[in-house]
């Protein structure tokens, strides 16, 4: 018998990928499974994007690069971030990592430990609780409720925050919800958290770029007040379909960017060299593509939105942004991971249950309405027929 470290039993997992794994083994079987599982753009990844990549292949950069990636992306992506988010950043506080995920990893495992208390949005992405949970620290729940799109109430976040609190996990626009916090929420809460400069804070942005309805993405970057104990996470997967390349950054604050750093060379010494220059191109080349993307998603949400709202016992919120509805579907009268099993083995429809995102997602399921909209319809058809 193997000891393993006690933090291997708490460490958690992301359904999705097991809804994945079992979608791909039906389809294999011969049924015909319509994904609305996992949480990527269906789109390619933009060519320009790609002829980089070999291109730095072609050119020889075969080998190890500077572990916070070459400065050339660096300073893309401080460029990128004062064309977006308008803030001043320097290269030096950007670390590029393989993926969103890693900056989670590094800033839960920097501040993560027995005693500690880290407060994380549930329903929420589950890698949160999952390495809270295994650095031992408390994982603090911020309950994410429909009656407010999903969206956190500043002061609920900040009544959670105690001495040993030493991160919050924010994310907007929000998976599995879709929800995207209003600007004047985020200012209340900034306020609050400014006032405890002890407590870091993880600002989940992955789906910066993915929002609706001419609202824009609010930044926590753009509060200066918190540049000392700001981490905000970014990443190429869903803006530029790229979620198999393994590429993310983060802007941390000044006084850790090296340990972030220090944790890469422990890690995975950088990112591939070729990605990193598909990086710089994706950052610099046009935008035409993700705004055609992201289009896309807009006219999906309507379809996906009204057609759920149309079966009974169902009713589902319109999402600010990302790109999934996370109806209620405590009118059906199954819990959410009976229904998700049903809608799988029975009606051939892959969605994640909302209890793979939390406790508290339990009577929601999350549709990823990242597939044409003749699935989606599709979908909506048979989803119809079954519940009646
Ligand atoms: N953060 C959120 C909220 C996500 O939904 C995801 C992926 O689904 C990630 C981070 C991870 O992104 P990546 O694939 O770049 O690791």
């Amino acid at each position: 018998m193997l000891h393993l470290a006690a933090g291997m039993s708490r460490l958690g997992t992301e359904t999705a990928f097991e809804v994945l794994a079992r979608a791909e083994a039906l389809s294999r079987e011969g049924r015909d499974i319509i994904n609305l599982g996992i949480g990527q753009p269906d789109f390619k990844t933009p060519p320009h994007i790609v002829e980089a990549a070999t291109k730095a292949l072609h050119d020889g950069h075969h080998g190890y690069t500077p572990s916070p990636g070459i400065l050339p992306l660096r300073e893309a992506v401080a460029a990128d971030i004062r064309k977006y988010r308008g803030v001043e950043v320097s290269p030096e506080r950007i670390v590029v990592v393989p993926g969103g995920k890693v900056t989670m990893f590094f800033a839960i495992l920097m501040f993560g430990e027995s005693g500690a208390e880290i407060l994380y949005p549930n329903p929420g992405f589950p890698i949160y609780e999952s390495v809270i949970n295994f650095t031992g620290a408390k994982a603090i729940p911020i309950p994410l409720v429909e009656e407010k799109d999903f969206s956190f109430d500043a002061d609920t976040v900040l009544n959670l925050i105690t001495e040993r609190t030493r991160l919050v996990i924010l994310n907007s626009p929000a998976n599995p919800t879709g929800g995207a916090v209003p600007k004047q929420e985020i200012d209340k809460l900034v306020a609050g958290l400014a006032k405890r400069p002890d407590v870091a804070i993880l600002s989940d942005e992955i789906y910066s770029r993915i929002v609706y309805d001419g609202h824009p993405h609010t930044s926590l970057l753009a509060y200066p007040e918190l540049a000392d104990q700001l981490i905000m996470l970014d990443g190429w997967s869903k803006t530029y379909a790229m979620t198999g390349w393994r590429l993310g950054y983060a802007v941390w604050p000044a006084a850790i960017a090296d340990k972030a750093a220090r944790l890469s060379v422990n890690c995975h010494s950088c990112v591939n060299a070729a990605t990193q220059f598909a990086g710089i191109a994706a950052l610099e080349g046009p935008q035409d593509q993700v705004d055609e993307m992201v289009r896309a998603f807009d006219k999906r949400r309507e379809v996906i939105v009204s057609g759920l709202n149309g079966l009974p016992g169902v009713t589902c919120r319109n999402p600010g942004g990302a790109f999934y509805a996370f109806p209620n579907i405590t009118g059906t009268g199954m819990d959410a991971r009976t229904l998700q099993n049903n809608l799988l083995e029975e009606v051939g429809i892959a969605t994640v249950a909302g209890t793979s995102f939390g406790a508290f997602g339990e009577g929601y399921l999350r549709f990823s309405y990242a597939n044409s909209v003749e699935n989606i319809q599709l979908s909506l058809d048979r989803l119809a027929t079954f519940f009646r």
